[in-house]
């Protein structure tokens, strides 16, 4: 079977052409970076606008890619939430109108569903349940996940996600719009010992994860970085005593701290589960996947991750989500609804802060 699956929560506009076998017909993404990074960060009405131009094109192009026609294919899948609303709409409304003109069901997809079994895509022995660190923009959860729709969080961030924390650090230090990846690439010149920043919540008898304390301390050892002065002797510079290079590393090496410390705590806590799974955009991250990957080795499971490509928001994990759902027979209604807010697990309970 063949799903076409469309993404816009955000600011990558994306669609992709997914079967059952887990071939990747087609897939196209569209980033808005140079969009917003004028205005370092992501701004919602743009981001809708920019979806509503490029969507349509971009799925015709898609199927053209794949020398297929909306009749070919088995249902349409769009992710209606968690997101920023206007493009969360833009998303929907157009698999609406598809599903409607070719007569396909259309099934309604929650994002993080959608980066949650997008590593079920990358690898066809993933079985559930797995544990599963979904750490990206806007979340930083861990999960059992027993099944499609099936989701136990055991974690979630009383405050800043992670990629959050990653992106206004990497804003502090003047690395630009999106940071995640860039204060990656300079942590690689650092020297992760050389500022103690905090760890917040590790060791805590409580689940959670905690960064805002952490970002704050980036922030203010940029502050009180000695800056490069004259020296006595004519010509000579006195260097500065650490470089932003070094706060990066310092900056990744404590956020890993704190994703390790939590997830030992919940692998303790959690029966027995096939994998150690990373997920979301976060996920990119190559010191991350590194430290997951030994402590997997340490409680004998298996590490997976999905590509990096699959990591960052793409169509193909929502057509997948899409595929699993229509395995089971689900689809959804043509008056489903948007959802800018759209928990994994309904009965978590709510903790201090704005995570879900
Ligand atoms: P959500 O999925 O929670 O709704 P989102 O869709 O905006 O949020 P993703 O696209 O999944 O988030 O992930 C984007 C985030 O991943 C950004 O914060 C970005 O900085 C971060 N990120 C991407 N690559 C890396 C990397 N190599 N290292 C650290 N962070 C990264
Ligand atoms: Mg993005
Ligand atoms: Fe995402």
């Amino acid at each position: 079977r063949i799903v076409l699956g469309i993404e816009s929560s955000c600011d990558e506009t994306a669609a992709a052409l997914v079967t059952s076998e887990r071939v990747i017909l087609a897939q196209r993404i569209a980033s808005q970076d140079d969009v917003h990074r004028p205005y370092g960060g992501v701004v919602p009405e743009i981001a809708a606008r920019a979806h509503a131009e490029r969507l349509a094109p971009m799925i015709e192009a898609t199927l053209a890619d794949a020398g297929m026609t909306l009749d070919q294919v088995d249902a349409i899948a769009a992710t209606a939430g968690p997101g920023l609303i206007g493009g969360v709409m833009v998303g929907l409304v157009t698999a609406k109108a598809l599903a409607m003109a070719s007569d396909k069901p259309l099934i309604a997809i929650n994002h993080l569903e959608g980066h949650a079994l997008s590593p079920r895509l990358a690898d066809e022995n993933l079985a559930y349940p797995y544990l599963l660190l979904l750490v990206s923009g806007g979340h930083c959860q861990i999960l059992l996940v027993e099944g499609v729709g099936k989701f136990r969080r055991l974690a979630t961030t009383i405050d800043d996600a992670l990629g959050e924390a990653f992106d206004k650090s990497a804003k502090v230090l003047g690395l630009g719009y999106p940071g995640g990846p860039a204060l990656e690439r300079l942590a690689l010149q650092g020297d992760p010992k050389k500022i103690p920043l905090p760890r917040p919540l590790v060791g805590s008898g409580e689940p959670h994860f905690s960064f805002a304390g952490l970002k704050s301390a980036v922030l203010r050892a940029k502050q009180a970085m000695p800056q490069r002065v004259q020296g006595c002797v004519a010509g000579s510079v006195i260097e500065p005593a650490y470089t932003d290079a070094d706060i990066a590393a310092s900056f990744q090496q404590s956020a890993i701290a704190c994703l390790l410390d939590r997830t030992r705590r919940a692998l303790s806590a959690v029966g027995p589960v096939n994998a150690l799974v990373v997920a979301g955009g976060v996920a990119a991250n190559t010191a991350i996947r590194t430290a997951l990957e030994g402590l997997a080795a340490d409680h004998d499971l298996p590490f997976i991750a999905p590509p990096l490509a699959l990591c960052t928001d793409n169509a193909a994990m929502i057509a997948w989500a899409g595929l699993e759902r229509l395995e089971q027979g689900q689809s959804d209604p043509l008056d489903v609804a948007a959802r800018p807010r759209w928990p994994l697990d309904p009965d978590a309970e709510a903790v201090r802060g704005a995570g879900v």
